[in-house]
């Protein structure tokens, strides 16, 4: 291949063996590249994040990797459901058939899909696994990078003529060379745990995940395999700020509050502790340049609310690894060769993030768990839920999706003319 030299170690460091890291790893290494991947914990580790969306299938298909996800025995998953406590809406969205993925997915141990997908990897020709192995440093020049890496041995410097930052929300190279700005309205904070014995429903419906909205925010219910359910609870900030207690007994009050969590947990024990995270929804910038492209959570992470995050981490590792491939035939690494690979991520996240800033508006939420299928309005909103706006979005479903907030718009407008506005919980 044009531009490969030798005097680096590695044409491709990648820094983070998550989804992001694995799956462009995976891809350029199969492109003929030499990639190390530098992995700083030991696998199999604890990942918050469990539910995929089923866009992300065709990805595990075209890693070669389908068929082990397929059989490990992770918890299928059809469908969403949502319910509102408040107004004790309740709607079910199934994945449809006929789409270019399938109708389902799975609800996944992410200590045991990350594992896999690092280990599929591993075993590529070319691919070498750096864990644990800390990248602390990096210094770019015009022929790559020089990489400082730490591991049980001790430290050392690597060459390397590309980087890939997969290094999640600790954002490595926008913390430190880059800027990582908060998005407005979303500084929420999640607290969440596993619980074994929880309620679960038959058949098809048994892996679907569940968002239960209350007055202090909402609560993920993911059914697991060997009956473990992962759940969580995502806060408005101003609550969090108004409590003196620890977070687990913040957790606990919250649990009492939500009638559908309490009600699913009696009998069930917590089998893990109760994590946290705050303050998640950011974007970074720059999110490519000469050298180097972020993937994953490294370029943003907005809001856990439609399970987007792996399902953009293993897209977004794809389709870095499709640019860097290019570059290295061409000889080309300057940043505005990459500037394409941007637009596409954020056409890709677009529709997420307008979902996303709606859904804590209550007024929208009563349209969506009210759906009408008019306009194929439901066809649209269950295409963008399962993950389709990384490919161009067929033009019958974006009229879908513009009759859909033309709705919320009119009915914003309507309520507001009786006097009744409501407040979005955006800003809360
Ligand atoms: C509360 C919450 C709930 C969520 N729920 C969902 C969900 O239901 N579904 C969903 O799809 N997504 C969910 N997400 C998001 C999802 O977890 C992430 O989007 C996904 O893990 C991103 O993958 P990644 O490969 O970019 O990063 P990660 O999975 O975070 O992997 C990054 C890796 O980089 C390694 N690393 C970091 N720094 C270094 C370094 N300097 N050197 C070496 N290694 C390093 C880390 O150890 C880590 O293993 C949720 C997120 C949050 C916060």
């Amino acid at each position: 291949m044009a531009g490969v030299m030798t005097d680096a170690d590695y044409n491709v460091l990648v820094v983070g063996g998550g989804p992001g890291g694995a799956t462009a790893a995976t891809f350029l290494a199969r492109g003929g590249l030499s990639v190390a991947i530098a992995e700083r914990e030991a696998f199999p580790r604890f990942r918050v994040g469990e539910s995929l969306v089923p866009n992300c299938m065709p990805i595990l298909e075209r890693l070669g990797v389908l068929d082990r996800i397929k059989g490990h025995g992770f918890q299928p998953k059809f469908g969403v459901t949502f319910h509102d406590q408040e107004t004790a809406l309740e709607h079910s969205f199934s994945f449809r058939e006929g789409r270019p993925w399938p109708s389902f997915t799975f609800d996944v141990h992410r200590a045991e899909f990350d594992a896999i997908l690092l280990d599929h990897a591993a075993r590529e020709p070319g691919v070498t696994r750096l864990q644990p192995a800390t990248v602390e440093k990096v210094a770019f020049d015009a022929e790559g990078a020089t990489v400082r890496v730490s591991d049980a041995d001790g430290e050392r410097e690597l060459r390397a003529r590309f980087l890939v930052d997969a290094s999640g929300r600790d954002a490595f190279l926008a913390s430190r060379q880059g800027r990582r700005r908060p998005m407005p309205g979303l500084g929420k904070v999640a607290l969440f745990a596993y619980y074994r014995g929880a309620r679960r429903w038959p058949g098809r419906e048994e892996g679907n995940v569940r968002i239960y909205i209350f007055p202090e925010g909402w609560f993920w219910w993911i059914p697991l395999a060997r009956d473990e359910t992962s759940l969580g609870c995502v806060l408005h900030s101003r609550v969090v700020r108004g409590w003196q207690g620890t977070p687990a007994a913040l957790f606990q009050a919250m649990i009492e509050r939500c009638h559908r969590v309490r009600e699913g947990l009696a009998g069930a024990e917590a089998v893990t502790p109760v994590h946290t995270a705050a303050n998640f929804a950011y974007t970074v910038e720059p999110v490519g340049g000469s050298r180097f492209l972020c993937v994953g959570d490294a370029v943003a992470f907005v809001d856990p609310i439609f399970s987007a995050g792996v399902f953009l981490a293993m897209a977004s590792g794809e389709l870095a690894a499709r640019e860097i491939l290019g570059a290295f035939r061409e000889g080309r690494f300057e940043a505005r060769r990459f500037a394409r690979y941007e637009r596409a991520f954020h056409r890709g996240m677009k529709p997420f993030v307008r979902f996303i800033e709606h859904y804590y508006d209550p007024l929208f939420l009563e349209i969506f768990l009210k759906p009408k299928d008019a306009f194929g309005m439901v066809d649209a909103v269950t295409f963008v839920l399962a993950g389709g706006a990384f490919r161009r979005i067929p033009l019958r479903l974006r009229l879908g999706l513009g009759a859909f907030f033309a709705v919320v718009r009119t009915t914003r407008w309507a309520r507001r003319r009786r006097g009744l506005s409501p407040e979005s919980r955006l800003e809360w």
